[in-house]
């Protein structure tokens, strides 16, 4: 591994090279961005990780300045690992002068869950990952499933701006108690760290209880269910048909569960097949 803080390092050392698989990450490694490192591996010749806590995509200063940090770890993770490039840039190496978002509009799927509850976010997610792809034009680009409609986002810009990269979507890796892994994770107190495992529990419960009752019974239910968890407080929990969700890119017909809550100050978010 070496790490690098600006680009053009790192165009000179993969523009002769045949295949680069990028990994945007803000940092604090886990198992869930390892995953997505080691796919990238096995199927690139170089693998370039960003460790870039994103100004852009947060809605308050507070959670920016909250949001867990840890490059020295983060660096010693990726340390064993051989054709790994560290990209890690500070604000001015990212936007220079122009710490703007860009305004996108992909419709509908933005408006709902995610992009209702964070007005602004996916344009900030939007802007830093484009910049990342017309930067380093990367043959493959891997983003999890943890962040579902994130990942829509994404092929849906990818196609808009006609950018040649190819998106990889990655499973969910989770805790033994079934928590998606998340930076956030370690900001949790033991108790809070409890009632976070019930959220795998739920979006489990879902999966039974759709079988045999409608969208609003189901609803009902987890609501009710989620009442009476100690220290959580639900932010929304919906099902979708995946391919509703955007207009922009055509996928498999799949439905999907997805809860967003805090737990305690710590917002979580998942998402299962169902
Ligand atoms: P983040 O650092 O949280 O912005 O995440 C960087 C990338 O890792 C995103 O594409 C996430 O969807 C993905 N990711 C985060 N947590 C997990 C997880 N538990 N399993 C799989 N991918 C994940």
């Amino acid at each position: 591994m070496r790490a690098y803080s600006s680009h053009k390092d790192i165009i000179k050392l993969v523009n002769k090279v045949d295949s680069v698989g990028l990994v945007p990450t803000m940092g604090s490694l886990h198992e869930g961005h390892l995953s997505l490192i080691r796919r990238a591996l096995s199927e690139n010749e170089k693998v370039i990780v960003s460790i870039y806590v994103n100004p852009l995509q947060f809605n308050s200063s507070d959670d920016l300045k909250k949001y867990p940090r840890d490059i020295k770890n983060d660096l010693q993770k990726l340390e064993a690992l051989s054709d790994i490039i560290a990209y890690v840039p500070n604000d001015n190496e990212m936007y220079k002068k122009d710490k703007k978002k860009k305004k996108y509009n992909f419709g509908q799927f933005t408006k709902i869950m995610e992009g209702k509850m964070r007005p602004g976010h996916f344009n900030g997610v939007g802007t830093v990952v484009e910049k990342l792809l017309r930067m380093f034009n990367p043959t493959n680009a891997y983003f999890g499933e943890k962040d579902f409609q994130q990942l829509i986002l994404i092929k849906a810009l990818v196609r808009e701006q006609k950018l040649k990269v190819n998106i990889v979507g990655c499973k969910t890796i989770r805790e033994d108690d079934g928590l998606a892994m998340s930076s956030r994770n370690k900001l949790l107190n033991n108790t809070e760290r409890e009632s976070a495992g019930h959220i795998i529990r739920l979006l489990n419960k879902a999966r039974e209880l759709y079988k045999s009752s409608t969208l609003e019974e189901t609803k009902r239910n987890i609501l009710k269910d989620a009442l009476m968890i100690e220290n959580l407080n639900l932010e929304y929990f919906e099902i979708h048909d995946t391919s509703d969700l955007s207009g922009f890119f055509e996928q498999e017909k799949e439905i999907r569960a997805f809860i967003a809550c805090k737990v305690g100050n710590i917002r979580l978010i998942d998402n299962v097949t169902i």
